[in-house]
């Protein structure tokens, strides 16, 4: 069964896009972690819809899942696959890094199209000169894809200004796992014509379809960048700074807290000096884009909230050109890395409203020191999201701890969510029914099996056997 399957996906892409060859196959067979992972039958690298819809019509008919695969950066294991199955059933790694076309900027719409394989970072530096960008930005913008960036509906550090890759998507194309091929690219506004194919591809983390091409809303691109990082004593101060030039600075995009240790973690790792003197316990990166001088309302906004009176805030730091706003970045965007080579960490993405945030910090210590103890806590994230990231160095990888349990817990008795913007994946299915009722799990099981009826894409993967 293995050879056949392989031998019709040969004749589908042609054997320079079917890797069988072990050392070949391991990039796409790891998670970035190094967490998740397993051997893939195949990996079978389509480069056109057509080429997509015939590889699911073979893997299809022989019941062989299939796992897509963007650019590899995701957090929870939603990408890679499961490990050896029962005899004949090894899954395929479907990777889109081939649907790389990027079609001309529509100006009057401010939207473009562009295939499932192009990176971020792709985008970015296509628009940049045409006066656009894409809205969402994230760290791993040089491997995650758009395609990748819409299945788990991504956020990322502009969340605040600019939301999460869901309102960015105003159309996709995509192969179901039906075989059929849906194909709804026109971006209109307007558009009263039945369900949201399109909304529903949107975190579904290849569940449901292959995304092959998106239409994605551009914005036009500020001419002034500027950022603050913010030294405090405690959380509070932080959230406070964050929360305060928010109210007074409407060009505010970018609203990010970095816990001391993670910052210390990050200069060790890259040789950085310290952003300021002393020894803060929590930072805030703040980001301002506009058509003004930034840099300067940015200081100003920021002389208001977080003054020599305010409490709890030691030192700042404004920079408005782009070297030096790069530079601050560094010790935000450099966090993940960073772990990531102390580690692996154990990562556990959560959200709750702003106002629960302090109290999810408050207590988060505590809770992980009772079932984890030796763990180091790292803790960073989008804080006017309320969406933190939990790193855990020192506790191993790997399904069922007791810390995931105690962690998420806290977070949902806050009235928050087990996921912010990493997703599902493998990672967190068991816990599903911690924020999702029996009706609703009831109904994401009816969706999976009209367009995936066969069970073959991504399977264990967001909701649970
Ligand atoms: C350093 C670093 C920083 C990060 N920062 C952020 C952040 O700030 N915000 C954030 O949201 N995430 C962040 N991430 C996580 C990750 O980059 C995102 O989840 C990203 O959206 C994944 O894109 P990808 O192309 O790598 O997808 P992959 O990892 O390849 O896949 C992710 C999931 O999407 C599915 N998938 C991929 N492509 C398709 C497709 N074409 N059709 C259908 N399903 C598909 C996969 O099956 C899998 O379930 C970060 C990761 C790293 C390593």
């Amino acid at each position: 069964v293995a050879d056949a399957v392989v031998g019709s996906l040969v004749d589908v892409v042609g054997p320079g896009h079917v890797l069988t060859d072990a050392d070949v196959r391991v990039g796409y067979e790891q998670d970035w972690t190094g967490a998740f992972g397993g051997p893939a039958r195949a990996v079978v690298r389509p480069g056109s819809t057509a080429e997509v819809a015939a590889v699911v019509d073979a893997c299809r008919a022989a019941s062989v899942p299939i796992i897509p695969q963007g650019g590899n950066t995701g957090l929870v294991g939603g990408g890679v696959p499961e490990g050896p199955g029962p005899p004949g059933r090894g899954e395929i790694v479907l990777s889109t890094r081939r649907l790389q076309t990027i079609d001309p900027v529509d100006a009057a719409a401010g939207q473009i199209t562009v295939g499932a394989g192009v990176t971020l970072l792709a985008l970015q530096e296509r628009l940049a000169p045409l006066g656009f960008e894409v809205g969402v930005d994230l760290a791993s913008r040089s491997g995650a894809t758009l395609g990748g960036m819409a299945a788990t509906n991504a956020g990322g550090t502009r969340v605040l200004r600019h939301g999460t890759m869901r309102g960015r998507v105003v159309g996709a194309e995509a192969v179901l796992g039906t075989g059929a091929t849906v194909t709804h690219l026109r971006g209109l506004t307007k558009d009263t014509t039945g369900y949201d194919l399109a909304g529903l591809l949107v975190g579904s983390e290849g569940t449901l379809g292959v995304i092959t091409a998106l239409r994605l809303v551009i914005d036009p691109r500020p001419a002034q960048r500027a950022a603050a990082l913010v030294a405090t004593t405690g959380f509070d101060a932080a959230l406070a700074t964050a929360v305060g030039v928010h109210r007074r600075l409407p060009t505010l995009e970018a609203a990010e807290v970095v816990d001391g240790a993670t910052v210390e973690l990050v200069m060790a790792t890259l040789d950085l000096p310290p952003p300021v003197a002393g020894h803060p316990t929590w930072y805030v990166l703040l980001g301002a884009a506009g058509p003004g001088d930034e840099a300067e309302d940015l200081a100003r906004a920021l002389d208001a909230t977080a003054g020599p009176s305010a409490v709890g805030v030691i030192d700042a730091v404004v920079a408005g050109d782009g070297p030096r706003v790069d530079a601050l970045w560094r010790y935000r965007d450099r966090a993940t890395e960073s772990l990531a080579a102390a580690g692996p960490p154990r990562k556990l993405d959560v959200s709750v409203p702003v106002s629960a945030l302090a109290a999810f910090v408050a207590a988060v210590p505590d809770a992980v020191a009772r079932c984890a103890p030796g763990a180091v806590l790292h803790v960073f994230g989008h804080v006017l999201d309320g969406n933190l990231h939990c790193n855990l160095l020192g506790v191993p990888s790997g399904g069922g701890h007791r810390v995931d349990d105690v962690v998420l817990d806290l977070a949902v008795g806050l009235g928050g969510s087990i996921g912010g913007e990493h997703g599902i994946g493998r990672a967190k299915r068991s816990f599903l029914h911690l924020v999702r009722s029996p009706a609703e799990i009831d109904a994401f099981r009816a969706v999976k099996s009209a367009l995936d009826p066969a069970g073959i894409l991504n399977p264990g993967v967001l909701l649970p056997a």
